[in-house]
């Protein structure tokens, strides 16, 4: 092995050199365990060795542990803050959907039950309306309480035609006598063996008359609703005593009776 290094100027090994010399010194002595005693005053021995204070390095890195410990800080109480933010908006939006929820719960309520108000006051205002239909088209006995005393078809001297054309119910002078439908009058007047008599057209087209009457209380063209007064008995005309006689008819005129019984009862009169 041959040296080539000159020998004749010895040059004294630069700052650089001599600094990785006594690094690889402390790294040597490290393992011998004996560091903690030599490697320091080794490196405050070298004079030439730039303190700390004069770098500046290890000020920055102290400064930037501190500045690093308080952006982390800083950014915990910031990420706090933001979460208790994000509660907060959570908590108060739970609270307005749950309000909202409420609210629109109760307007439903409100709606059915509002709903259901008008339901009833539309049953309510059917059944009225049905009652009243019932009410007017109830068909009435043409003297209340009364019942009949001579039949239809009886055979009697008393009649012209031989034959009964109408019934007679049993009314003392002066009893009220009621149009047992709706109808209109068509003849309110003397009519002859009839005595005071009125006829109606019924809502239904046929005809009713009633005759011997002591006073008529309705005119011509009128309008009559069922169970409403329209004279009163009595005895006139060709009648042996107070009574009404009461004829159905298929038109206005004398001869085309029917059974005013049947004809009562299929209304709905219990006669
Ligand atoms: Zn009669």
């Amino acid at each position: 092995m041959a040296f080539t290094r000159a020998t004749g100027k010895h040059r004294a090994p630069s700052r650089l050199t001599r600094r990785s010399a006594q690094v690889a010194g402390i790294a040597a002595l490290a393992t011998t365990g004996v560091l903690g005693s030599l490697a320091s005053p080794a490196v405050a021995a070298d004079s030439e060795a730039p303190k700390a204070t004069e770098t500046g390095l290890t000020q920055a890195i102290a400064l930037d542990a501190t500045l690093a410990e308080q952006i982390d800080a800083q950014a915990r109480v910031q990420h706090q803050q933001a979460e208790a933010i994000a509660r907060a908006k959570a908590k108060a939006a739970a609270e307005a959907k749950a309000k909202a929820a409420k609210a629109k719960a109760k307007a439903e309520a409100q709606r059915k039950a509002e709903a259901r108000a008008k339901e009833i006051r539309e049953e309510k205002a059917r059944a009225a309306r049905a009652a009243e239909r019932a009410r007017l088209n109830a068909f009435h006995l043409p003297v209340a309480g009364s019942s009949v005393t001579t039949g239809y078809k009886s055979g009697g001297a008393l009649w012209s035609s031989g034959s009964h054309s109408g019934v007679d119910f049993r009314a003392a002078s002066g009893s009220s006598v009621v149009a047992v439908g709706a109808g209109t009058v068509v003849e309110a007047g003397w009519g002859g063996a009839y005595g005071n008599n009125i006829v109606l057209r019924m809502t239904d087209g046929t005809y009713t008359q009633y005759g011997h009457l002591s006073s008529i209380g309705v005119s011509v063209g009128q309008s009559v609703s069922s169970g409403q007064q329209i004279g009163l008995s009595g005895s006139t005309g060709n009648s042996t005593g107070p009574h009404l006689h009461f004829e159905a008819r298929t038109t206005p005129e004398y001869g085309s009776d029917m059974d005013p019984v049947g004809y009562l009862r299929s209304h709905g009169v219990n006669v």
